[in-house]
């Protein structure tokens, strides 16, 4: 088998890499371990930005996928806030058939699946690769490793991995029949994470995550601790537990001919947890990059030049954000009590407006004016 492009991962960054390269005409090959469609441990929250970003691109989704989320429920010891989404929505989904969804669009692009194809081993041959798979031997001009947090193209190629203080570890209930309203964002069960409940179509997903170079005792009791304070869950169903990288740190992630996109490059937004949004913009970008590269013979570099300097500086601001709330949680809640900033990060969130580095720099004017108060506060006791 030969291919222009081969895909590796047929995942949210997969199968947006896949679309965009097949509509614009290289003869792609996406590659997938797992028999489609394939379940996905995720909180599922998609953004409206992502849905602008997909459409933007031509990938269509059926709107029975999503459950619209209007309103979400903040709650931080000893006070509770529940605020609208403004400007638009956030919509849930299950990842498994949103991911279906996508990896059909890239088919209709012209892209060719193959699926239960896991990627054993990959190397440098000729002008291209040999990419060893479950399902027989493959060469590819270029490659994009869309492979998830574990990546086998990054292992094969990149020679680096996460360290603990740069993965989060995440687990969660999906609760068929769970009817709940709003969104759910509980702070105080983690050092440097949340707690979640999010409302899905016919259910919803339970969740808590934390640094994995912070968990002490496993991520499923800090889950069973959560859940026991749920008044509505009677019987929590098993837990799974996946990890997630922490964006915002500069990786190398371009070589010459290949690249690595979403949870297999880190890109994940370090405050909320988002991964969907990056995990598309950098799939599509690396393919059309891709593309370039064969009509004009040029290399994949240009990528890490676009992540550098347009999704680093994004995602960066997002990690000083949180390390910002995180470490000093208490001034963080009586921050967010104080001011506006809960409802411009969820903002920001729906409608990718204040950007990021507006947002962190919103945080920052808001703690310098709110510091006093509490530090006079606290000295009062
Ligand atoms: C518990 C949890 C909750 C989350 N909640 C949210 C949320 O609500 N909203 C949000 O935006 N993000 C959320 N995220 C993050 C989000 O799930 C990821 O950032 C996103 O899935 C990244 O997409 P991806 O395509 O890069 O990787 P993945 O979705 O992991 O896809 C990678 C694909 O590659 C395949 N693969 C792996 N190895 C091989 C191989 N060797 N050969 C072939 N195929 C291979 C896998 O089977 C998989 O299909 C959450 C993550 C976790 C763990």
């Amino acid at each position: 088998m030969r291919c222009e492009l081969a895909v590796v991962g047929a995942g949210v960054a997969g199968s947006c890499a896949a679309f965009a390269a097949a509509k614009r005409g290289l003869r792609v090959m996406l590659l997938e371990k797992k028999p489609l469609p394939r379940y996905k441990l995720c909180g599922g929250a998609v953004t409206r930005k992502t849905l602008e970003l997909l459409a933007g691109e031509g990938i269509r989704l059926p709107a029975k996928i999503f459950h619209e989320v209007g309103r979400i429920k903040i709650y931080i010891p000893g006070a509770e806030r529940e605020m609208q989404v403004k400007e638009g929505s956030i919509l849930t989904t299950y990842r498994d058939t949103f991911d279906h969804a996508l990896a059909r669009e890239a088919e209709r692009a012209g892209a060719e699946l193959l699926d239960e194809a896991g990627v054993k081993r990959v190397v440098q041959a000729g002008d291209g690769f040999l990419i060893e798979t479950t399902k027989g031997e493959l060469r590819a001009r270029f490659l994009l490793g869309c492979d998830g947090v574990a990546s086998a193209v990054r292992r094969c190629l990149f020679g680096w991995s996460f360290p603990p203080g740069e993965l989060g570890v995440a687990a969660e209930y999906e609760v068929p029949g769970l009817s709940v309203e709003s969104m759910e964002i509980h702070f105080g069960y983690a050092s440097f994470s949340y707690a979640w409940v999010f409302p899905k179509r016919d259910g919803a997903t339970i969740g808590v995550a934390e640094l994995a170079s912070r968990l002490e005792g496993g991520i499923f009791s800090r889950l069973e601790r959560f859940a026991s304070t749920l008044n509505y869950l009677s019987s929590p169903p098993e837990p799974k537990a996946h990890l997630i990288p922490m964006g915002g740190i500069r990786r190398k992630v371009a070589l010459e001919r290949a690249a690595l996109a979403g949870d297999a490059a880190g890109f994940v937004e370090p405050l909320s947890g988002e991964g969907t949004y990056y995990a598309a913009l950098s799939g599509i970008k690396g393919a059309q990059l891709a593309v370039r590269a064969l009509s004009e013979g040029g290399d994949l570099l240009p990528y890490q030049r676009f992540c550098d300097r347009e999704l680093l500086p994004q995602l960066r601001a997002m990690l000083w954000l949180s390390r910002l709330f995180y470490f000093r949680q208490d001034f963080s809640y009586h921050l967010f009590k104080k001011s506006d900033l809960l409802q411009d990060v969820v903002t920001a969130l729906a409608r990718g407006r204040p950007e990021p580095q507006q947002l962190l720099r919103r945080a920052i004017v808001s703690s310098a004016r709110y510091l006093p108060g509490y530090l006079t506060a606290k000295l009062r006791g």
